[in-house]
């Protein structure tokens, strides 16, 4: 884009790169002498108005000892000291417009059964950057908990205080564990705080889990953590922050960080109050006075207490003899446990408790709901097992992009970029940016050089995107969760052709070519008769692999008899997701009951894609 090509000059200079913002900031600041303020306004118009950010509007309402978030109206008189404060002169307007709406008094309204609720924060982070460590010393750092003398136990989740005001955390660092909870439908995480070692800095798993929070719209506080270590450099972890477009607050941007050792304790506190600045503008809040709905969190079966699960109240309040159900499996509370070891009686939201009740192992990541008697459970129970695939947040192909628009169901064209190296990876990021339709728009959620992993369909299945391989190839892992999570991983090596392909999917002109992908052969070997007509049969994996999720086709002597889905796939009496080769099996095909020996199965999949 040439500025002689459109006639336009730009007078004044818009996008100089130029980290001293604060500095900036603080030069116009000095100018405006006075403020004009009505009577009542919004922390955020505030904010406008001094041309500063919310947070450092709230910290400063904060230290006049006035909490208040983000959209909430203040007075003049609130406002006024904290416009001084920026070297201001506050001055009240003569008069405001009659009829004037205040966006606030219409929310308070429909709000008025919400309450503030503890913000769940999930830490993210390279592998040994001390997340772990992390979780730990802020659990032990929590004096509510120590005063008392409680025992704590680990059920997947935690709650620490802070000036009083409770934090959860989940108990399972990474981003894995944070987007599995999503690919089930669930938003949990409120906050997630990334941990960087400043001993080492950004690296790749860094740069995952920030692509993982920025997907989910989570917000971000960076812990820099190890500033204890002799070779630790917290202004390099700052300038890579910048490089990944998170900007901290001292050079202009809106990005928390905060310094820290876990190992030693340092600068926790700050931690957590900044933590609880984020929830206060992200005005979480929910309603207590209602039956609970949350997330499992985690789940096992106890050989004496039978299955537990942990959950996490969003909204409402859970208690004792309440009928829940959970993705497939149902239940009453018989007991709940806090992770201080206490029986509770009840949970509120953002409250972890332990409980004890299902008659099976529920998912982590499964919503739950209070039913309101036993056949609402098991109808419920029933839609969640019919829909288990539907209910997912859903899997997209290119082809259907176009339909997908019209429909109103995409806004943006999600994509996980993946290529052999760097280099491309660049070219590939700056030739999509110039591409947009006219409803929807590219979104890269995720763009890394390397293998494709599971990492990536993981981020892919949560999102609804899709996974575009430039001379990439996927992990044997990836391609299996792809196959069962129906993600779509599309293989290229020409550049043009894949920016043409997405280019044509916004349009709606992209034609599907489908391709069978052989997987693997296996030899009928005989033929067992399970209940009513339904056939087993009894198979040798001759070459590659057969899937439970892929296709089949019966070939007796040398003509497709039949083809269609996997019904089961059995290994001895245990059912299996795959067989390779050289491996005995069952198999169970669906609406065909002529299996003979001596037929031969062919496992595939469809790739769809360009020729
Ligand atoms: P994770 O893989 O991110 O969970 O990392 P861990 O919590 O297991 O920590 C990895 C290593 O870093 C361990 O040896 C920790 O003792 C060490 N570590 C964690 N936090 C700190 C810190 O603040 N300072 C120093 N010097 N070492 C730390």
């Amino acid at each position: 884009m040439s500025p002689e090509k459109g006639g336009i000059t730009i007078e004044e200079p818009q996008d100089i790169p130029e980290p001293q913002t604060t500095k900036r900031r603080e030069s116009r600041r000095s100018t405006v002498k006075q403020l004009i303020l009505p009577q009542t306004l919004s922390v955020k118009r505030l904010s406008e108005l001094l041309e500063t950010s919310s947070i450092d509007v709230i910290k400063q309402l904060m230290r006049n000892g006035v909490m208040v978030s983000m959209n909430q109206v203040i007075d003049f008189d609130v406002a006024a000291p904290v416009v001084a404060s920026f070297g201001v002169r506050p001055k009240l307007a003569e008069q405001i417009a009659p009829g004037t709406i205040r966006p606030l008094d219409v929310q308070e309204e429909d709000s008025s059964a919400l309450q503030t609720r503890p913000p769940i924060v999930t830490i993210l982070g390279h592998v040994d950057h001390g997340k772990t460590t992390l979780l730990d010393t802020i659990r032990k750092s929590d004096v509510v908990n120590s005063e008392v003398g409680n025992i704590t136990q680990h059920i997947g989740a935690y709650q620490v205080h802070y000036n009083d005001q409770p934090i959860t955390f989940l108990d399972t660092p990474g981003h894995e564990a944070f987007t599995a909870i999503r690919l089930r439908g669930a938003q949990l995480t409120d906050i997630a705080v990334l941990v960087v070692a400043a001993d080492d800095g950004i690296m790749a798993q860094t740069i995952e889990a920030i692509n993982h929070a920025r997907a989910a719209d989570v917000p971000i506080v960076v812990a820099i953590n190890k500033i204890d270590s002799p070779g630790a450099d917290a202004d390099m972890v700052k300038r890579q922050l910048s490089e990944n477009a998170l900007l901290v607050e001292e050079w202009g941007g809106d990005v928390i960080a905060v310094p820290l050792s876990a190992k030693l304790g340092e600068g926790i506190n700050d931690l957590l109050e900044n933590l609880l600045i984020v929830a206060e503008i992200s005005e979480l809040k929910a309603n207590p006075d209602r039956s609970a709905a949350g997330v499992v969190v985690e789940a096992k079966l106890d050989r004496t207490k039978g299955p537990l699960a942990t959950v996490l109240v969003q909204s409402g309040t859970l208690r004792i003899g309440d009928r829940i159900v959970a993705g497939r499996s149902t239940g009453r509370v018989k007991a709940m446990v806090s992770d201080l070891s206490m029986r509770v009686k009840e949970a509120g939201p953002s409250t972890p408790v332990e409980i004890m009740g299902f008659d099976s192992i529920p998912e982590a990541g499964d919503r739950f709901l209070v039913a309101v008697d036993e056949k609402t459970a098991r109808t419920m129970v029933e839609d969640n097992l019919k829909g288990s695939v539907k209910n997912r947040i859903g899997s997209v192909a290119l082809e259907d992009v176009y339909t997908g628009i019209a429909d109103g169901d995409i806004q943006e064209l999600n994509l996980v970029l993946k290529a052999d190296v760097q280099g491309s990876l660049e070219a590939l990021q700056s030739a999509l940016a110039g591409i947009s339709g006219e409803k929807a728009r590219v979104r890269v959620l995720h763009a890394g050089s390397g293998t494709i992993t599971e990492s990536d369909v993981l981020l892919a299945s949560a999102s609804k995107a899709i996974i575009l391989g430039f001379n990439a190839i996927a992990e044997p892992g990836a391609e299996r969760l792809a196959e069962r999570e129906r993600v779509q991983i599309r293989h290229y090596d020409i550049i043009y052709r894949l920016t043409e392909d997405v280019e044509k999917a916004l349009q709606g002109i992209l034609a599907p070519t489908e391709q069978e992908i052989i997987l693997g052969h296996a030899e009928v070997r005989t033929v067992f008769s399970a209940r009513r007509q339904v056939k087993i049969a009894g198979c040798f994996v001759a070459d590659g692999r057969i899937t439970r999720a892929s296709l089949i086709k019966v070939i007796r002597d040398g003509q497709v008899v039949h083809e269609g889905q996997i019904a089961s796939l059995r290994h001895f009496k245990q059912n299996v997701n795959e067989m390779t080769a050289g491996y005995e099996c069952g198999i169970g095909i669906e609406n065909f009951y002529d299996i003979e020996e001596g037929d031969s199965l062919e496992a595939y999949r469809i790739e769809r894609s360009r020729p």
